[in-house]
């Protein structure tokens, strides 16, 4: 979590960065705009397990096309996002858009599908947002069950205040959520924390599921993830999937599921449920 605000450091900037503080502040004076105009959007990346091709579930990510600028990526605007605050709204907007859209979605498919969607949440949530009533709240104003949500969390939401993350991880829990540990590998946290903390799957981070072809070092950090999380009763998931022969890599490995191009890119919500019917012909009626 950056915390350029309260860093004390004297704001003076090169051209450049100035250029790069001007985009910064524009874009987070149209995001709150985008957020209260809801000119976001969630697309949803299907999760698919690598024995059967099967699609277990899917991630929603937010999307933001500006009027003017076009697409604006979340690798841009979650950051600012974050810096502004603006974070607690658009979190709270990306948990009722999510578990919305299952409720739709099962409203299209008698007795529901078994599918689960994972939602991000930022540490900043965690810190500062009372996110387990907000997702409690929202799961029972649509009429979702918890176990259909996975949140991803990453490790930087333990760091911080692991008291507090413990509380929140088990609230979120106790209503029948699963939690996902994102970007794993990448982080800071303990494995101590990691044995203590209710998470159900780690998500091996993409920065080395891509270098598995040509780098031995990152097929044996991909290795040791899976059996550490095989050691914790964990599940696994890889992302960043680009290629079939990552996905048999990796299925041969022992990693249960997979996100990656390679299956699909994140999917507008009509085009996501005809994957998954397309992707799990048994289940659904077409
Ligand atoms: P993430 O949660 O780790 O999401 C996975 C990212 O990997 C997504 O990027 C996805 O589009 C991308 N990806 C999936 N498969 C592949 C692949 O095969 N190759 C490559 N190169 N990339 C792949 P995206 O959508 O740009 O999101 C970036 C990050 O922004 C997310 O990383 C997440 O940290 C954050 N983010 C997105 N939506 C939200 C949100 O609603 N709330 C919060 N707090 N963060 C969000
Ligand atoms: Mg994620
Ligand atoms: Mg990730
Ligand atoms: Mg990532």
């Amino acid at each position: 979590v950056k915390q350029a605000k309260a860093s004390g450091k004297p704001e003076v900037y090169a051209p450049s960065e100035a250029r790069e503080a001007r985009r910064r502040f524009s874009i987070e004076t149209e995001l709150r705009r985008a957020i209260d105009n809801e000119e976001l959007e969630l697309a949803y990346q299907p999760l698919v397990d690598l024995r059967s091709g099967a699609v277990t579930g899917f991630e929603a990510l937010a999307r933001w096309t500006h009027e003017d600028r076009g697409r604006i990526g979340p690798t841009e605007f979650i950051p600012v996002a974050e810096e502004s605050g603006l974070i607690l709204d658009l979190g709270r907007w990306a948990l009722d858009r999510a578990i919305a859209t299952i409720a739709a979605w099962d409203r299209q498919n008698e007795g529901g599908l078994p599918f689960y969607v994972a939602v991000n949440l930022s540490a900043i949530q965690i810190a500062r947002d009372d996110v387990v009533t907000c997702v409690g709240e929202t799961l029972r104003h649509h009429g979702v069950s918890g176990d259909r949500l996975t949140l991803e969390l990453t490790e930087s939401a333990i760091v911080q205040d692991p008291g507090r993350a413990m509380r929140v991880f088990e609230g979120l829990k106790g209503l029948g959520a699963s939690l996902s540990m994102d970007d794993f590998g990448t982080g800071y946290s303990s494995l101590a924390y990691l044995q203590k903390l209710p998470i159900d799957v780690l998500k091996i981070d993409k920065s080395f599921v891509r270098q598995m072809l040509d780098d031995s070092d990152s097929v044996s950090i991909v290795r040791a993830i899976l059996s550490l999380a095989e050691a914790l009763g964990m599940a696994t998931t890889a992302e960043g999937i680009e290629g079939a022969p990552l996905a048999t890599t990796l299925a041969a490995l022992g990693c249960r599921t997979g996100q990656g191009y390679h299956f699909a890119r994140p999917l507008a919500p009509d085009d996501a449920l005809q994957f998954f019917r397309e992707a799990n012909p048994t289940i659904t009626k077409n």
